[in-house]
């Protein structure tokens, strides 16, 4: 093509797609690529009442408005007609779509039944607008698609399970937002047939499974299982059974490589997770932070002549080989080949510069060049990144597998703090930015590098409730679809409105606010450290740490968990603990003062809603729960005096604050029991290591530092009074 007609090739596909923006209060998540406002009175709330297909394909399955409408005969007024038409040209995407909203009637028009799907998903969200705020939906056309093809969300259940009807309300709403994959990680949770052990007492049967992806089919996401292999093997290994296959035998981290039982139970582990999702054209197979082989008899020697790659490629080809078998295409975590060619720190680091980082690409790129005929081509090399993620090691990293012709995914995540409570938004562009931003960031840099495909993961490792992650899962919808379309306050706004139907000016703030509590709340009773951190586990089995090297013996380590919390006033000494404590204190008085404020706007949040209250009754029962630390604190505080009517009034006020924090723990589990189960059946053998969320069984985990730090309250009131 030449240059000439290539220039008047891409001017003629932007035509029509104009700067016009739907008026207010109108909204569409994700944003659409190109709205034009045409002439005309706009179309009522009710007045469509009949769906006409013109085509051969099957009706889409549509929300609640859309739904309520009779199938006619042939388009005209009050008709909703749908177009199958494989010829079109004008949206660059098979899931794109065309609709022409006017006075008495709507028309979409798409090649394929996904694209009329998500013109369907566009137009409900219109007439919800126009039935919310009364107004009818300006006559327009709309012409959009995603920019990205693969877009999905993590769902991992490693440390709890949801009831099954939240996952499908789960599907149904990222259906709405355009979402079109789950990477649902399984661990344990999948009733495995084939190894029957390796599935928990009350996991998912296949069958359920395979239920839930047909439901999810019909709304245009395929369910991407995900079963970990390599390493991140405790959920199997954890089991005598398979104690054989232990790359070290005291170690449950990892499978050895070279074990032909690795590939049997794996491979069975694969074949059941492959019928729980029929249809699906992926299967993840994990493969990441595998710090624990090449230790065994059987691995050493390769190891020692061959290099650790090895044997992780070793293992890498014959997993991909089975995929290709059985027709899927493996994705895997790139971390281990980086890490070997000594690139790795500068994907992820904000210390390494861009010379660094230059010299450690070129010093590591022949490296990586050599293992690349050992690479499998069917493999998708996810690149996972949860920051900003343009550190100059991470933009060489993608353009490396541009430019060997593999093919290369994205993984941002939501929730990157990682806490149970309000996450933080920090947009000021900094290495420790947080929140939505890095969401967007990431995605924008995969499209400037040609990356096709984004997964938001949801960690469990603290295991948040599901909720918590929705805001980060339907931003990953926006800029999947539209990478460079809202701003993030303008993605605030919309996503206050589709998500409740309610705007709020300050979200932020008020969120920014929420949060300061959450950060009291993890750290209050920590001497270094908060509840987050590793070196705070309850249980910490430091030989499940894969970053270490492994060192027999070490794997249970008994401590006085006491020793980590806080001291308890001294009353002999009145004042000196207040003194000791005085910034912990003073954030407890800022906090005890924003209570009354911040409680009843999230009761009215709750009470204006339109929809999703429950996420208002989460926040609530969280809000609570973390508002009694500081009143722990300051009654502590009142105790730490020599006036013995103060002190005798403290120690009331600490009881009465024991006394709350039951109140609102039952009512979080009460809230968290909802949707979850809040506690494993009594036969489940537990997986312990060093994620906060496999300390205990209940969700006590969560409140292990109030249990541990009550009853050293107790006792110290025992010999005070
Ligand atoms: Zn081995």
């Amino acid at each position: 093509m030449s240059l000439a007609t290539g220039l008047l090739f891409s001017v003629v596909s932007w035509i029509g797609l104009s700067a016009d923006k739907l008026p207010s209060p109108f909204v569409i998540l994700p944003q659409p690529q190109s709205v034009v406002l045409l002439k005309g009175a706009g179309l009522e709330s009710d007045k469509l009442h009949q769906i006409f297909l013109k085509g051969e394909f099957k009706l889409p399955v549509m929300d609640n408005i859309l739904s309520q409408m009779t199938i006619g005969k042939s388009a005209g007024t009050g008709t909703l007609t749908l177009i199958l038409d494989k010829t079109i040209t004008s949206v660059p995407s098979d899931e794109g779509y065309i609709m022409t909203v006017s006075q008495d009637r709507v028309e979409i028009i798409s090649k394929s039944e996904a694209g009329l799907f998500y013109g369907c998903q566009s137009l409900e969200q219109l007439l919800e607008d126009a039935r919310d705020y009364k107004k009818p939906v300006p006559s327009c056309k709309i012409t959009d698609y995603p920019v990205l093809s693969y877009r999905a969300v993590h769902f991992d259940v490693k440390h709890h399970l949801d009831h099954m009807n939240y996952y499908y309300e789960s599907i149904d709403r990222l259906a709405r937002y355009k979402i079109n994959a789950i990477v649902f990680e399984f661990e344990d949770k999948l009733r495995y047939q084939r190894q029957p052990l390796v599935g928990a007492p009350q996991s998912i049967s296949i069958d359920e499974m395979a239920a839930l992806t047909r439901y999810a089919h019909e709304r245009h996401i395929e369910i991407t299982p995900l079963v970990q292999g390599l390493g991140h093997a405790t959920f199997i290994l954890k089991h005598q059974e398979y104690a054989n296959l232990r790359e070290l035998p005291w170690n449950r981290w990892a499978f050895c490589p070279l074990n032909e039982g690795t590939y049997q139970v794996l491979f069975d582990l694969y074949r059941d997770a492959i019928a729980a999702t029929p249809g699906s054209k992926y299967l993840h197979i994990g493969g990441d932070e595998i710090g624990n082989i090449g230790l065994c008899p059987r691995c050493k020697p390769m190891a020692d002549k061959e290099g650790m790659m090895s044997l992780n490629l070793y293992w890498l080809k014959r997993v991909c080989e089975f995929a290709k078998e059985n027709d899927r295409i493996p994705i895997f975590w790139d971390d281990m080949p980086l890490q070997h060619s000594g690139v790795y720190e500068s994907t992820w680091s904000d210390e390494v510069t861009s010379e660094e980082a230059a010299k450690s690409w070129k010093e590591g790129t022949p490296k990586l060049d050599k293992l690349l005929e050992d690479f499998p081509k069917n493999c998708v090399y996810m690149r996972w990144n949860y920051s900003l993620a343009r550190q100059p090691g991470n933009i060489l990293a993608l353009e490396w597998y541009k430019n060997r012709g593999l093919k290369a995914m994205i993984a941002t995540a939501t929730n990157t703090e990682g806490g149970m409570l309000f996450q933080g938004e920090n947009r000021d562009q900094s290495p420790s930015s947080s929140g939505i931003i890095n969401i967007r960031s990431f995605i924008q840099l995969a499209v400037e590098k040609n990356v096709n495909g984004m997964l938001c993961t949801a960690w469990d490792d603290k295991s948040p409730h599901m909720e918590n992650y929705w805001r980060g899962f339907i931003a990953s919808a926006e800029y999947s679809w539209s990478p460079n379309g809202r701003t993030l306050e303008e993605y605030d706004n919309a996503w206050l409105q589709r998500e409740f139907g309610i705007s709020m000016p300050d979200y932020l703030s008020f969120n920014n606010q929420l949060r300061k509590g959450s950060v009291l709340w993890y750290e209050a009773f920590f001497r270094n450290g908060d509840l987050l951190s590793d070196e705070n586990a309850l249980q910490s089995l430091t030989q499940l740490e894969h970053w270490l090297k492994p060192l027999e013996g070490r794997e249970k380590t008994e401590f006085d968990y006491t020793l980590k919390l806080i001291e308890l006033p001294d009353l002999k000494s009145p004042g000196s603990w207040s003194q000791k404590y005085k910034d912990r204190l003073d954030r407890a008085i800022i906090e005890m003062n924003n209570y009354k404020n911040l409680s009843e706007r999230l009761t009215e949040l709750y009470n204006t809603s339109k929809r999703n209250r429950y996420y208002w009754s989460l926040s609530k029962a969280l809000y609570d729960l973390q508002s009694n630390t500081p009143n722990i604190l300051l009654a502590l505080k009142e105790c730490d005096s020599g006036d013995k009517v103060q002190q005798q009034s403290g120690f009331e006020n600490v009881k009465r604050a024991m006394n709350d924090f039951q109140k609102v723990w039952t009512e979080v589990r009460s809230v968290y029991g909802q949707t979850r189960f809040v506690s494993y059946p009594a036969n489940y053998i537990p997986d312990r290591y060093f994620h906060l969320a496999s300390q205990r069984e209940d969700l006590t985990w969560m409140i292990q530092a109030q249990e541990i730090y009550f009853g050293m309250i107790e006792k110290w009131l025992q010999i005070q009074e």
